[in-house]
C-alpha cells in the first residue's frame, strides 16, 4: 500500500542509521520549497484573478466562479506562510506542499473545464497556464514519486469523471492536455533529478561528518566528537540537575602485546576491545576512543553506583575471555576509573577525577575498577542556580 507519511519504506541508498538525519534534512528542504512556492502562488494567482478584466475575451460572468476555484490555492499558500512565520509551525511542510499542489491542480483543471466550450482562444490561454502549473506541482513533490499519485493521479481522475458527467469527450480534451502532460513528465524527471542530487549531497555530507567524528581503527567516536557530547551533557545536567557519570578505561600492559605480537595484532586487539565494550553498552551510553588504548564512556542519567556496576561488567567481559586477534588468543585486562557529575561541575575536573581513579586502579594492581565521587561542593547548589 502506498503511504504518504514519513520516509517508509526505508530509502534504499540512505543507510538506516542516517534515516532520522535524512528526514530532518528533507523537512528543511520542504520548508524552503513551501515558502517560495507560497509567495509565488499568492502573487501570481491574485494577479491572474484581476488581469482577466484586461483580456479581450473577458467573461465577467465567470469572475466569481474563477475566484472560487482560486480560493483553495490562496488559503493553502496563506496557511503555509502563516505556519512558516509563526513562532511554532502550525502544520508539517509536507502537508502544506500537498495542500498547495492539489489545490493548484483543482484550480487549473477547474478553470480548464469552465473555459472549455469550444472557445479555443480561452482554452489555449488556460492550457498555457496548465503547462506552468503541472511543472510547478511536480516540483512541489520534494519526497519524490509517491507524492505524484496524490498530486496528479487523483486530481486528473476526478477531472476525467467530472468531464464525463458534463458530457465532454476525453479524446477531444486530450489535444489540450498534451502540452501540460509533457510538462508534467519534464517536471517529474526534474524533481526526481533534484531529489537524487539532494540525496547525494546529503550522503556526502554525512560521510564527511562521520569521518570527522569517528576513529578509523575502531569505528568508535573520536575524542573531538566526545568533547562536544560531554559539553552537551554537562549543560543539560546543569540545567535540569541530572547526574551523569564517566568511565575512563585503559588496557593493561598493552605495550607488551605490541612488543610480542606486533602492531597489527595490537590493532586487532583494540578493535576487539571496542566490539566487546560496545556489546555491553546501553543504548543511551556513549563510548569513545579517548587515546591510544584508552576509552571514555559517558553514561547519561546514571549515578556513581550505576556507573561502577557497568564498569565492573565491562571489566569482567574483557578479562573473562581472551581476545581473538588474527590467529592468536590473547589474554587482556582493562583498568577502569569511574566518577559522576551533578549540578555545578566542570568537564575538565570530571575527566581529571576519572583519570585519578584510573591511576588508583593501575596502582592497585590493574584489572580493577576504582571510583572517585564528585566533591560535595558540586551538590551544594541546586542546578538552576549554577549557571
Ligand atoms: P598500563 O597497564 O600501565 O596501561 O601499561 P601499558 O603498556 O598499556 O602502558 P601505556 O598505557 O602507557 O601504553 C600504551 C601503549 O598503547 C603504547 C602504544 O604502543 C600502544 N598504542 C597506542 N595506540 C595504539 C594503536 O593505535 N595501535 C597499537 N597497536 N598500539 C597502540
Ligand atoms: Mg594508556
Ligand atoms: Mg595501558
Amino acid at each position: 500500500m502506498l503511504r504518504f507519511s514519513g520516509l517508509k519504506p526505508p530509502n534504499k541508498k540512505v543507510p538506516p542509521k542516517w534515516l532520522p538525519a535524512y528526514e530532518e534534512y528533507i523537512r528543511t528542504v520542504e520548508g524552503q520549497v513551501a515558502v517560495i512556492a507560497a509567495w509565488v502562488l499568492l502573487v501570481t494567482v491574485i494577479f491572474y484573478q484581476f488581469s482577466h478584466e484586461l483580456r479581450l475575451a473577458h467573461h465577467p460572468d465567470l469572475w466569481l466562479t474563477e475566484f472560487c476555484l482560486r480560493i483553495p490555492v490562496l488559503l493553502a499558500a496563506s496557511l503555509t506562510l502563516l505556519s512558516h512565520y509563526a513562532s511554532k509551525p502550525l502544520c508539517q511542510n509536507r502537508h502544506l506542499l500537498r495542500g498547495m499542489g492539489v489545490s493548484v491542480m483543482v484550480m487549473i483543471l477547474g478553470l480548464f473545464l469552465i473555459h472549455y466550450n469550444g472557445r479555443t482562444a480561452d482554452t489555449y490561454q488556460i492550457t498555457n497556464g496548465m503547462v506552468i502549473s503541472f511543472f510547478g506541482v511536480a516540483i512541489l513533490s520534494v519526497r519524490g514519486s509517491r507524492e505524484w499519485w496524490l498530486m496528479f493521479a487523483l486530481p486528473l481522475t476526478v477531472f476525467a469523471l467530472v468531464a464525463r458527467t458534463q458530457g465532454l469527450v476525453l479524446s477531444e480534451l486530450l489535444p489540450f492536455l498534451f502540452d501540460p502532460l509533457v510538462m508534467m513528465i519534464i517536471g517529474m524527471v526534474t524533481s526526481e533529478a533534484l531529489r537524487q542530487l539532494r540525496e547525494g549531497e546529503f550522503l556526502a555530507r554525512q560521510q564527511l561528518r562521520e569521518q570527522a567524528t569517528t576513529d578509523q581503527l575502531t569505528g568508535l567516536l573520536n575524542r573531538r566528537a566526545m568533547h562536544t557530547l560531554l559539553e552537551q551533557e554537562h549543560s543539560r545536567a546543569q540545567r535540569y540537575g541530572t547526574t551523569h557519570s564517566l568511565i575512563l578505561g585503559d588496557l593493561d600492559r598493552f605495550k607488551r602485546v605490541n612488543d610480542r605480537y606486533g602492531h597489527d595484532i595490537g590493532d586487532a586487539v583494540l578493535k576487539e576491545t571496542a566490539r566487546k565494550l560496545n556489546s555491553h553498552m546501553r543504548a543511551q551510553d556513549v563510548l569513545c576512543r579517548w587515546g591510544g588504548e584508552e576509552v571514555l564512556i559517558l553514561l547519561p542519567e546514571t549515578d556513581l553506583e550505576g556507573a561502577i556496576h557497568l564498569a565492573e561488567k565491562l571489566r569482567v567481559a574483557i578479562a573473562e575471555q581472551p581476545m581473538h586477534a588474527g590467529e592468536h588468543l590473547i589474554p587482556q585486562t582493562i583498568s577502569l576509573g569511574v566518577t559522576s557529575c551533578r549540578g555545578r561541575n566542570d568537564i575538565e575536573n570530571a575527566i581529571k577525577r576519572a583519570d585519578e581513579a584510573l591511576y588508583k586502579a593501575k596502582d592497585g594492581g590493574r584489572n580493577r575498577t576504582e571510583a572517585i565521587a564528585p566533591p560535595l561542593s558540586e551538590h551544594a547548589l541546586p542546578a538552576h542556580q549554577g549557571i
